[in-house]
């Protein structure tokens, strides 16, 4: 029998409707790998128990001809979704012991539609990062290594680092996360597999802990774009526990999946040719190009004359929100309480030992652009900005009707690169982050290597809800770019 963990999400479907193996044979092939690859530190939380025991009732729901679309389908949860009577700790000591007494949204759909949960993953501490190194509980480490005799731990991105690393190593055929700036797309290129974050409102943020609520945004990790259309059909739709939530039909995006991009007008923005780009990523952004032209498509130039400010509008907003929402961990309601000599000493140390430095950096940005005096000059500044930048994509869409870009401008770097500097680990997003202002589907699809053996990502950004033809041009350029490379330790799973 093929090894199991080596089918792509609708791959195993398929067999599990044919019965070639079972929700129970699946399961337990994901959880040895996910126990085999240890090292990676991709999961905050295994939960095999669960996943066992939820394969076994997807295995009988399907021998009475009830089974659900996702029906013993192996998934990991990112630790930022509230999971019923399982711990969940957005990676922040100050969650540290949290149990939720409710289920998110998403992963409930998800679970309604017969998913079986392997585990929760690692984020950045409240999904702050691009690297999965704020993590409280230790970093990830992705399972690409650049070839050649560099032996370096490389990150797997993030803030989704966890889900990312878990779907690219085969320990899960797919898994949730979360975009605020780019904490999908960022990730997936950086493991050489496809994430989209779906239009904000398309799911629901009930039970995601939240970081900044304007932003915030589920979606979801998988090898394919099928996959991905499969998965976040399941994680979609309106919900009225979440006032942001859209009351839109979910279209059926994996049966209407075409790959096909003639006529369509895609955009490249001009200004995210940025300098210092590596050559690699220019060629494979022209290879991209070519791609879709080949395959019909009309390639129209087009300018985002605001994305210079994007990330300086980012940065004052994020860290706005989530000084906001963060005020709740007070040491009172959930998680680590540390005793002091009277209620603000208990505040204070049970803040400060909790919380670690980039979300301590974060509160203290955010709190300074609300406070009085400069809440004019910061945070009312940068929405009106982001309404240009969006402005500029309502613009673009005048003359095309999806855009074509890099994913980041770099591959994955080495654990402790880009420490030193938060204005550099901030740039990893120059990218994604203006598609996130503007509240726009994006993905990211696996196109090409750099010369040191690592996966680069292209990425595709859709006009709002029109979820479909991003994932159309993306399959596009997945059937083109046929990108088969894995990490190392996978293939010799497969051998
Ligand atoms: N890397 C960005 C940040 O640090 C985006 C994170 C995210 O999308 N959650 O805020």
């Amino acid at each position: 029998m093929t090894e199991l963990t080596q089918l792509t999400l609708a791959q195993t479907i398929r067999g599990l409707e044919k019965k070639e193996f079972s929700a129970r044979e699946t399961a337990q092939a994901h959880i040895a790998a996910m126990e085999g690859a240890r090292h990676l530190n991709a999961f905050v939380t295994e939960t095999p128990d669960i996943a066992l025991k939820q394969a076994h009732d997807s295995d009988a729901r399907r021998a009475k001809g009830g089974a659900g679309p996702l029906d013993g389908v192996p998934l990991a949860v990112k630790d930022l979704f509230c999971t019923k009577g399982v711990k969940t700790t957005a990676c922040s000591k100050i969650l540290g012991n949290f149990v939720p007494a409710y289920e998110s949204t998403v992963s409930a759909n998800l679970f309604r539609d017969g998913a079986v949960m392997v585990g929760k993953t690692s984020l950045d501490e409240f999904a702050m990062g691009s690297s999965n190194t704020t993590s409280a509980f230790g970093n990830v480490i992705s399972p690409w290594k650049r070839a050649g005799n560099s032996n370096a731990d490389l990150v797997p991105g993030g803030s989704s680092g966890g889900s990312a690393a878990a779907v690219s190593a085969r320990l899960c055929l797919g898994a949730t996360g979360t975009d605020t700036g780019g904490s999908i797309r960022q990730p997936a290129a950086f493991c050489g597999i496809s994430g989209i974050k779906p239009t904000y409102g398309r799911c629901s943020r009930w039970g995601i802990i939240a970081f900044a609520s304007s932003l915030d945004q589920a979606g979801v990790f998988a090898r394919t774009v099928e996959d991905c259309a499969i998965m976040l059909k399941s994680a979609s739709g309106h919900d009225p526990k979440d006032s942001t939530s859209a009351k839109k039909d979910v279209p059926d995006w994996p049966k209407l999946l075409s790959g096909n991009v003639k006529g369509l007008r895609i955009g490249i923005p001009k200004e995210y040719r940025v300098d210092g780009m590596p050559e690699e990523i220019v060629k494979l952004w022209q290879q991209g190009i070519e791609w879709l032209k080949a395959g019909g498509a009309q390639i129209v130039d087009v300018s985002l004359p605001h994305t210079k400010y994007a990330l300086p509008t980012y940065y004052i907003i994020a860290p706005a929100e989530c000084s906001s929402n963060l005020a709740r961990y007070d040491g009172v309601r959930y998680g680590l309480r540390v005793e002091g000599e009277n209620l603000n000493d208990m505040y204070e140390l049970s803040r400060a030992q909790g919380f670690g430095a980039e979300v301590k950096r974060r509160i203290m940005i955010g709190t300074y652009a609300l406070s009085s005096g400069y809440y004019d000059a910061y945070y009312i500044k940068a929405q009106k900005v982001r309404r240009l930048i969006l402005n500029d994509f309502l613009k673009a869409w005048e003359k095309c009707d999806a855009l074509l870009t890099p994913t980041a401008p770099s591959a994955a770097f080495a654990i402790g690169e880009n420490e030193d500097d938060p204005i550099k680990m901030y740039l990893n997003d120059v990218f994604t982050v203006p598609s996130s202002l503007a509240g726009l589907p994006g993905m990211s699809i696996p196109a090409g290597l750099d010369r040191d053996g690592l996966p680069l990502g292209l990425q595709i950004i859709g006009r709002a809800w029109d979820e479909q033809t991003v994932f159309n041009v993306s399959r596009a350029i997945e059937k083109a770019a046929n990108f088969t490379a894995m990490p190392q330790m996978a293939r010799r799973k497969a051998a």
